[in-house]
């Protein structure tokens, strides 16, 4: 028994997990299904193309029951050999370094300072300067920093060397802002179900190039429950590879129902870029810095620099009062810094009320 009432829709504002609409809450509360049953691959079926178009890319779009993580050891396990070169520009990014060490392969770091990202002349550098890697790890839009990488032009640059892969951690990007796997070369791009696409935790959605799976097809070691070609193979035919997480899939199925309604991806990127532009008009006005710089800045996570004296766990606990959640800083960002999660189903007009109680607490 609690005391009080579960928070309105539309106040939880961190980066992830964010708020989930009540209408796919309850499609989690229908009866189960068998994972090899007709209406299992009914559902799966039913929701490839939807996905696809929600991926951008033609091939076929792969759901995990896994946090992002999982499909981020997918990507490592899969697509590298030996050797493989890791842009790190915050937490997320540390994370893939640290999984390429522990899947045992060796890691070459290309690392930038906490609020920047690393530009394409710094990329085809560091490509040159190392000995030869077998893909390239990037995250696009770094959620502890803010900083949305220009992967298109990343990826064009890996391009120019022979037999390197792409590998995307696109988890606060896709679904949020322009993704584009098969446009922009990307070998493995994926996310997770809890932030920009406002599911509940649990589910990762991939997308591999035929060169990634090709590359794993040859190696060893790629583990059974993120094999990706028998992942690849399953998912082609609407199968799970082994019992999904059947209430996420109901949730699944009805948010790319209401994607569709919305107007598409498109639709839903532009409302991003419409809540990203509003927070960098608020914080223009006022005075307060971003902590990455303009024109990389991610759609869906805006990490703002407090002002001097000013504490975010103060802040945090004073909008919590009030029924808001955002996030604070990340690692060493924690007190000096907030992140506002603008993401999945929030509104410009919610985010207005949110940035209009943040300035009466600064004030
Ligand atoms: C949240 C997040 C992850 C990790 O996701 P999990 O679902 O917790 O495994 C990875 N990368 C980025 C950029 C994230 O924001």
């Amino acid at each position: 028994m609690t005391a009080h009432p579960p928070p309105a829709f539309g106040k939880f504002f961190l980066p992830g997990p964010t708020d989930v609409h009540p209408d796919v809450l309850a499609a989690m509360l229908r009866p189960m299904i068998g994972h090899r049953s007709s209406r299992m691959e009914e559902l799966l079926a039913g929701m490839a193309p939807r996905l696809q178009a929600l991926c951008r890319t033609r091939r076929t779009v792969l759901v995990g029951t896994t946090s992002a993580t999982g499909f981020m050891e997918m990507a490592v396990r899969n697509g590298v050999r030996h050797r493989a070169l890791a842009v790190v520009n915050g937490a997320f990014s540390e994370r893939f370094a640290k999984l390429v060490v522990a899947t045992g392969k060796e890691c070459i770091r290309l690392d930038v300072p906490l609020g920047a990202a690393v530009e394409p002349d710094m990329l085809r550098d560091a490509l040159k300067r190392n000995p030869p890697v077998d893909a390239v790890t990037v995250v696009h839009s770094e959620t502890s920093t803010g900083v949305l990488q220009d992967v298109a032009a990343l990826a064009s640059v890996v391009h120019e060397f022979d037999d390197v892969l792409v590998l995307v951690d696109a988890v606060t990007s896709l679904a949020g802002s322009p993704v584009e796997p098969d446009r922009w070369g990307l070998d493995f791009a994926f996310t997770g179900s809890q932030k920009a696409l406002a599911l509940p935790p649990g589910l990762a959605l991939g997308v591999a190039s035929e060169r990634m799976l090709q590359r794993a097809r040859a190696l060893p070691g790629r583990g059974l429950y993120f094999d990706l070609v028998s992942f690849e193979q399953a998912s082609a035919k609407f199968q799970p590879t082994n019992t999904p997480a059947v209430p996420l899939l109901y949730a699944l199925e009805q948010q790319l129902e209401r994607i569709e309604r919305e107007g598409g991806v498109e639709a839903r990127w532009r409302r991003h870029d419409a809540m990203r532009q509003r927070a960098e008009r608020w914080a223009r006005e006022r005075g307060i810095e971003y902590l990455p710089c303009e024109g990389r800045r991610s759609w869906t996570v805006s990490c703002l620099r407090l002002p001097e004296g000013r504490s975010a766990k103060e802040l945090l606990g004073a909008l919590k009062q009030q029924g808001w959640v955002i996030g604070a800083g990340y690692g060493a960002l924690k007190e000096s810094t907030i992140r506002v999660g603008h993401m999945g189903d929030h509104t410009v007009a919610a985010l207005d009320e949110l940035l209009s109680l943040v300035e009466a607490q600064l004030a």
